[in-house]
């Protein structure tokens, strides 16, 4: 075998693909962060993580980059500058921030702060998200776009929030809010800036688009459109629709779907400018994509560049208002994902782990055995290239006969257990001979799939990657260090609930875009930790994170990097601790604690408990409720199964391959 390197490991999990220029591999083997791209400074993630560890931050722990948000933000502030100004365009652009992506505060303040050159404003879905937008945005030059379902009182805070020098653009989603703004408009004797949402009719794409026509849920029908004018024009209001929106759908992987959209939703802007209103604005909602695995053609990716994105709807919006002889509108856009995905990575520790593959196997007399042990020995001893197929065949058959008998009370424990055991053992030994074999794929597949192994991680899926769970999104997942290693294992990831929905067995694959069934990973060494991350994770998975298990909030720091090649921690948010998961289910921390020490008084006085054992279990108890709901590295040991087991020459041994991370206090 040739020798293995940090390339060969970059080339595996895709990292200069997905990792747009921010993240790579560095010598030493570790994944490290590079916020302004190739030249600029550079922090590597396994030293931070054991710094913030001695600092007493805990796994998992959600690691933010304000720098990679204000990279980002120039990064599609410059694309459409760029197309704007080769096209001879005379409008503006100006983005905004849609709260819903990640409204956690210090981000939205980051990307105000960041975004502040760029008059970048925020675009608030809900009532709730409109009271952050007015609170936050402070920059008169800044637009807070209104979408959403409204009621009266969204509708007139918006309105008087002009008054603050708001620059609030209400944008009517379904027909009935524009009787709503005009009511509260005269009620007020405030004139509104109005937008209204087209219903487009082009499909979007790929895992997150919008259903379109008449079917989606926001947006007004070229007739409502017309309707609405017409109530403007009587109110003498036209001059207050200000701006067109439309969106499509979140993570457009395809450049030809946004083109479409683009030309439908100008047609509508030309079409209601020449209506009379006096259209300023321009959105064209969200949808820009990221690319989660790197392939640039698979549905987690994006055929697309950004500047070919800014590029297509400046020359799209130029070539029909010139046709029409209309004046360029000023661009917005709602990008979300395409903002703040980049800026976050979680890292977790493996706590152990159980392997499947079987090296080894020997029975010392088969004559002993029943048939069916007796025939898989055979299939076993000998298995060639030759017969591979043949025999792949008859394995499976035998596997569906092991339960089968066994159910029938044919088969003993004892025999079931060395069937599966062989089974094992021939599998790794098929998967070992097919590999290379191109003829020899699919059989590999199939196997290879049920021999990974399990690595078990210390996270929530729920809390933490809701969306690998609830529509299989696909995440770049790999290990922070060792990446000089080969890896030399195959694994699939289980997290701390006890959902068997609590997995990930989907990952990417950059090559050919698809997904594949196990990540290859290092074998775990015992006392030192292993750590891997899951990246791109800045856009959604936050809000959507749920309590499953009451695994809470986790620990999360904003790390900026400094000028001299150090960095610094701009904030750290605690995770949640038990009491305060408990509290989200209405359990009370004093309340629990009384009934558990009435308990203990009771069996004191019954004479089943001593004192001493009572204190200790409410010392416990206490210390419970105020602990990560998480597991700590020191007291993963007693929780996890010791389920490795290596056979060899017949015999299980327990391989003392468990939990990781018992000694953490490994210094750069
Ligand atoms: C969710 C949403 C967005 C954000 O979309 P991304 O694909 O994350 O950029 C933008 N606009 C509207 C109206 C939305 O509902």
């Amino acid at each position: 075998m040739s020798e293995w390197n940090t390339r060969k490991s970059a080339d595996l999990y895709g990292i200069n693909y997905w990792g747009a220029n921010f993240f790579r591999i560095n010598d030493q083997g570790h994944v490290e962060v590079k916020p302004a791209g190739d030249s600029g400074p550079a922090l590597d993630l396994y030293s931070l993580v054991q710094d913030l560890q001695e600092r007493g931050i805990r796994m998992p722990i959600l690691l933010r980059f304000p720098d990679i948000i204000k990279a980002r933000i120039e990064l599609l502030a410059g694309c459409f500058a760029r197309a704007i100004e080769e096209a001879k365009y005379t409008g503006v652009y100006r983005g905004v921030y849609p709260i819903k992506v990640n409204q956690q505060k210090h981000l939205v303040e980051e990307i105000l702060d960041f975004g502040k050159a760029y008059s970048f404003g925020l675009e608030a879905g809900s009532k709730p998200e409109l009271l952050i937008s007015l609170a936050q945005m402070d920059n008169p030059g800044a637009l807070i776009i209104c979408n959403g379902f409204k009621d009266q009182e969204y509708i007139e805070m918006a309105l008087i929030s002009q008054k603050l020098g708001r620059n609030t653009v209400i944008v009517v989603d379904r027909f009935s809010e524009l009787q709503m703004i005009i009511n509260a408009s005269k009620r007020l004797s405030i004139r509104p800036n109005i937008g209204f949402r087209a219903k487009l009719n082009t499909p979007g794409s790929g895992r997150w688009s919008e259903t379109s026509g008449s079917k989606s849920k926001f947006g007004l029908t070229p007739s409502e459109i017309v309707r609405g004018v017409e109530m403007l024009q009587a109110e003498t209001m036209l001059d207050c629709l200000q701006l067109i929106h439309f969106h499509i759908g979140s993570q457009i992987p395809s450049i030809q779907a946004i083109k479409a959209a683009i030309k439908e939703g100008a047609r509508f802007f030309a079409e209601i400018y020449a209506m009379g209103a006096s259209l300023k604005y321009i959105d064209v909602g969200g949808g820009l994509g990221v690319d989660y695995d790197g392939s640039g053609k698979s549905d987690s990716s994006t055929n697309y560049s950004e500047q070919e994105y800014a590029n297509d709807i400046v020359a799209i919006l130029q070539s029909i208002c010139d046709e029409k002889k209309i004046p360029h509108p000023d661009i917005i856009s709602e990008s979300g994902r395409a903002l703040v995905a980049h800026s976050t990575a979680l890292v977790f520790d493996v706590l152990g782990s159980s392997e499947i593959v079987l090296k080894d196997f020997t029975l010392p007399s088969p004559d002993k055995e029943s048939r069916l042990v007796q025939d898989l020995y055979d299939i076993y001893r000998s298995l060639s290239k030759e017969n591979i197929n043949e025999y792949y065949n008859d394995l499976v058959e035998k596997k569906r006969d092991t339960l089968q008998l066994f159910t029938y009370g044919v088969l003993s424990l004892e025999q079931r257990a060395k069937a599966e055991d062989l089974f094992r053992a021939i599998a790794t030994k098929i998967v070992h001979i097919a590999r290379g074999n191109p003829e020899l794929e699919d059989i590999r597949y199939s196997l290879e799939a049920e021999l990974s192994d399990t690595y078990f991680c210390n996270f929530s899926v729920f809390q933490s990657l809701p969306d690998s769970w609830a529509i299989d999104q696909l995440f770049p997942i790999m290990p922070v260090h060792r990446l000089q290693e080969r890896p030399d294992r195959r694994a699939i990831l289980v997290d701390l609930t006890c959902d068997s929905d609590g997995h990930i067995n989907n990952f990417i694959d950059a090559e050919s875009g698809g997904d594949q069934k196990y990540l290859e990973v290092h074998s775990l060494e015992p006392g030192h930790p292993y750590y891997m991350a899951v990246f791109l994770t800045g856009a959604y998975q936050e809000i959507l994170g749920d309590l499953h298990n009451l695994f809470g909030d986790t620990d999360a720091v904003h790390v900026s990097l400094t000028e001299s090649g150090g960095y610094q921690i701009d904030h750290v948010v605690e995770g949640d601790d038990v009491k305060e998961v408990l509290a989200y289910v209405e359990y009370n921390r004093a309340d629990l604690i009384e009934r558990v020490r009435k308990a203990t008084e009771s069996s004191i006085l019954k004479g089943t408990i001593s004192r001493s054992e009572a204190r200790l279990l409410l010392e416990h108890y206490e210390r419970g409720l105020s602990s990560y709901t998480y597991l700590s590295e020191e007291s993963s040991m007693p929780f996890l199964p010791q389920q490795k087991k290596e056979l060899s020459n017949g015999a299980y041994a327990t391989n003392g391959n468990g939990p990781a991370g018992t000694d953490n206090t490994v210094h750069k």
